[in-house]
């Protein structure tokens, strides 16, 4: 597809990389916009930005009946409510920090809600948020984050950032994530259940 015909926000995005790359890349960043959470050093090389490509590709699980979260028993999670369900994810993503995620029993996006699971949901992320905290000893913050470009089913994910690693604030921490070795299994079996467990106690 060529640059006139994409809507105008995304053409002046890409016109403003076009205008600013030197030989067909962005410069690198310096090491003062890197800032102090960026796993890594100059002299880094930016990969081209690549042409738009629209329509996009189908993400995974577009539909309920091939959806992977939709097939999965409510005992593949640590907690279930009516409208939500919770897995920890530290282990099979081989995470190098205490993950959960969020997905709902509705299958969609997040505009597609039914009003039943949106009046639950601003309560289910602060209870999921305060047994994070509360269960796992050292976290110094939890990163919730929605991002969807994966699967279609809609899900939410619980990052614990270690307290005193202060480069895995904010957006470093996922940075982080391809770099840290995953937490050991007992570590991760160990506050995987501990959140269940003060989720169950309500
Ligand atoms: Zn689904």
């Amino acid at each position: 597809m060529t640059t006139e015909s994409l809507p105008d926000y995304p053409a002046a995005v890409l016109a403003a990389a076009r205008a600013a790359e030197l030989a067909g890349r962005l410069p690198a960043p310096t090491a003062e916009v890197l800032g102090d959470v960026f796993p890594y050093e100059a002299d880094l090389t930016v990969v081209p930005l690549e042409p738009p490509v629209l329509p996009e590709p189908d993400r995974a699980d577009l539909t309920a009946e091939s959806c992977g979260s939709c097939r999965r028993q409510d005992s593949d999670f640590l907690w279930t409510s009516e409208h939500f369900r919770l897995a920890g994810i530290t282990s099979r993503m081989r995470l190098g920090v205490h993950g959960f995620m969020l997905w709902t029993r509705q299958h969609g996006d997040l505009t597609e809600l039914a009003e039943p699971a949106v009046a639950e949901l601003g309560p289910v992320l602060v209870a999921v948020e305060r047994a994070i905290t509360e269960a796992i000893d050292g976290v110094g913050r939890v990163h919730l984050i929605r991002w969807g470009d994966g699967s279609a089913h809609l899900h939410w994910w619980f990052l614990a950032r270690p307290v005193g690693l202060l480069q895995l604030r904010g957006t470093g921490l996922t940075g982080w994530l391809d770099v840290l070795p995953p937490l050991p299994d007992e570590v991760a079996a160990a506050g995987a259940a501990a959140v269940a467990d003060r989720l169950a106690a309500g």
